[in-house]
């Protein structure tokens, strides 16, 4: 007997086709493979996480106030009309659920390739038809061929992960105004961007932006996420992903994370990252590889290499991210037969052990 060819009987298509998500999680010194803050959490974080009085008996706020309130402070400031929160399981939860809500099995969700793998998945666990469109060649998204498509949902991220790259306001301002259908725009690095466009959602009512305390926050363990958008629309994606999905510890660590003192913190690391990376992406020119021009914690580069570096860097215990069969449209894509390591920025440190271990993997 077959025990897991019985089981998958009576699963859902959708389900039994998809592959588990398994990002490699090898023991590691340096890990360098998830685009997390490397500097950790902010103290406050720390401190409300080991709060003794905190009691754990009852449900969290299926809708807390005060932490709607201080999410909009801090990630629409100076205000756009009225705008609404949804909170989330991390980002991903909230991604999810605008899928969920807005797509039909069978529907389209166009995007720019290669992008978040979280959403080629999510999408056909929800039964939606992915279109992925390619980069234009200078490396912003292309805007056109991204209405074209005429999908119910179309998915912007910038920062885009793995590239790096961020789009242009003009390509966004496009996608935002021609777009039959809901844009998703997933902006989980907006912190270490140089330019955001959450501004956009005064001119849109189908426009969710997405966020994380994932990346910037250092707080990748605690799972939260939001998305804004207008109030009507934010409201649906709250149904459909139901309540009590942020924990009562984690809105409290949130709580914290959006006092002054901690967004101080976390502006001052990211600035870090962001000097960390260019210094980087330098150093890793001079030795002859490349990175994508990046307005995010990490830089994609794109190397024939990257299986043989990604085992050198893993043998001397830094876990970097390995993409293969990427899509090829980006030059130096083509170049690298779709081969890219993905490499997160941390303290300067760190930064010098991966260079010297390339080095050294490249003589
Ligand atoms: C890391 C990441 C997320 C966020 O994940 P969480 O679920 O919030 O931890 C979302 N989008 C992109 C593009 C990311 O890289």
């Amino acid at each position: 007997m077959n025990e897991s060819r019985d089981a998958n009987m009576f699963a859902r298509d959708s389900v039994r086709r998809l592959p588990q998500y398994r990002p490699g999680a090898e023991a590691c010194t340096i890990d360098l493979s998830d685009n997390t803050n490397l500097w950790g959490s902010p103290p406050a974080v720390l401190r409300a996480l080991h709060d003794p009085s905190a009691s754990a008996s009852r449900y969290p706020a299926f809708y807390s106030e005060p932490l709607r309130a201080s999410l909009l402070a801090y990630s629409v400031p100076g205000g756009v009309p009225p705008v609404g929160v949804v909170t989330g399981c991390g980002s991903d939860d909230i991604l999810d659920s605008t899928l969920r809500t807005f797509g039909e099995p069978g529907d389209r969700i166009a995007y720019s390739a290669p992008t978040f793998v979280m959403i080629p998945y999510s999408a056909r666990l929800n039964g939606l038809s992915p279109v992925e469109i390619p980069f234009a060649l200078n490396g912003d998204i292309d805007a056109e061929r991204l209405v074209d498509a005429d999908a119910k949902i179309t998915y912007l991220c910038s920062p885009n992960n793995p590239t790096g790259t961020a789009m242009s306001r003009a390509a966004a301002e496009y996608v935002v105004a021609n777009a039959r259908g809901i844009v998703l725009l997933d902006e989980a690095y907006a912190e270490f961007a140089p330019e955001v466009f959450v501004d956009l959602l005064a001119r849109s009512e189908r426009l969710i932006v997405a966020r994380t305390f994932s990346k910037a926050f250092g707080m990748a363990g605690l799972r939260v996420g939001y998305g804004l958008g207008a109030p009507a629309l934010v409201s649906l994606v709250e149904r459909a992903r139901g309540p009590y999905k942020v924990s009562s510890v984690a809105e409290r660590c949130v709580l914290a994370a959006l006092e002054a003192e901690s967004v101080a913190w976390m502006r001052e690391q990211a600035c870090r990252a962001v000097g960390n990376r260019m210094r980087f992406a330098e150093s890793l020119a001079a030795l002859g590889l490349g990175a994508l021009p990046s307005a995010a914690n990490f830089v994609c580069v794109p190397t024939v290499r990257g299986d043989a570096l990604c085992s050198a860097l893993q043998v001397r215990g830094i876990l970097v991210r390995l993409f293969k069969g990427l899509p090829q449209d980006l030059p130096d894509l083509a170049k690298s037969g779709g081969t890219a390591l993905r490499i997160g920025i941390g303290p300067w440190e760190q930064m010098q052990t991966t260079l010297d271990a390339l080095t050294e993997a490249l003589a």
